[in-house]
């Protein structure tokens, strides 16, 4: 692999910021200086330093995102803006993707990797991966009729859910919407909006607050990202 596509993959600075790193001299490898970005590295054997710093070989990348309303749980689009857009030059590889999929008006916890096999396990059904979303819903909803999606529920077009735990948070008399959070299990299309249709109601807004182990991270606002610590990682597998 070039050396300066290795030190870019380890979102060391963009392509750009690499060769200029090199062309200063501040890049080794094997204790040699380099001296061309088009030098040859095997990243998993050789030693490669940027000044007194070794830069070691990472395969995997695991990232939370606090998606924004407004973009779209994609990797490209002609016209709409992505998740992917939200990161910036450094952080950016073309082989990350989100883990799953969020409306484009839902905000919250989406997991963002290049680690396939990770990504296929979280979102297998027989994982049963828990997501925890807070959902403004129209209307006064009373714990009892969250009573119904206990039993799993089936949706007008015949579709049968799993069991899934929702308790209201709080009724706002005066705008008339209550705050709910419903815990489920699976992960079908719309699926918490078409829950809360069933109670004759309709999501006004929609936050995802858990994935799994990982739960929003308290301060990262939404549009904002940040790499998942080693725990973190090791927790959702
Ligand atoms: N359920 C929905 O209806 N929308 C989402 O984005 C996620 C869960």
């Amino acid at each position: 692999m070039r050396i300066d596509k290795f030190l870019h993959a380890m979102r060391i600075g963009t392509r750009t910021q690499v060769r200029k790193l090199i062309k200063d001299g501040h890049v080794t490898a094997n204790g040699e200086p380099v001296l061309s970005g088009k030098q040859q590295v095997n990243p998993g054997t050789d030693v490669v330093y940027l000044d007194e710093q070794p830069v070691r070989y990472q395969q995997y990348f695991y990232y939370v995102l606090n998606k924004p309303v407004g973009v779209i749980t994609a990797t490209t689009d002609a016209s709409a803006k992505t998740v992917m857009d939200l990161f910036n030059s450094t952080d950016f590889r073309d082989d990350l993707f989100p883990v799953g999929r969020l409306d484009k008006d839902t905000e919250g916890v989406l997991v963002i990797t290049n680690d396939g096999a990770l990504s296929h396990a979280l979102l297998s059904p027989a994982h049963h991966v828990t997501k925890v979303y807070e959902a403004e819903v129209t209307g006064e909803v009373t714990p009892e009729q969250l009573t119904s999606f206990q039993d799993g529920l089936v949706l007008k077009d015949g579709t049968q859910l799993q069991p899934a735990e929702a308790s209201v948070v709080a009724y706002h008399e005066i705008e008339n919407f209550t705050t709910v959070r419903i815990k489920i299990h699976e992960g079908k299309y719309h699926q918490v909006k078409r829950m809360v249709g069933s109670l004759g109601e309709r999501v006004v807004s929609l936050r995802r607050v858990s994935f799994g182990s990982l739960q929003l991270p308290v301060g990262l606002l939404a549009g904002n990202y940040r790499a998942l610590t080693a725990d973190e990682t090791a927790a959702l597998k």
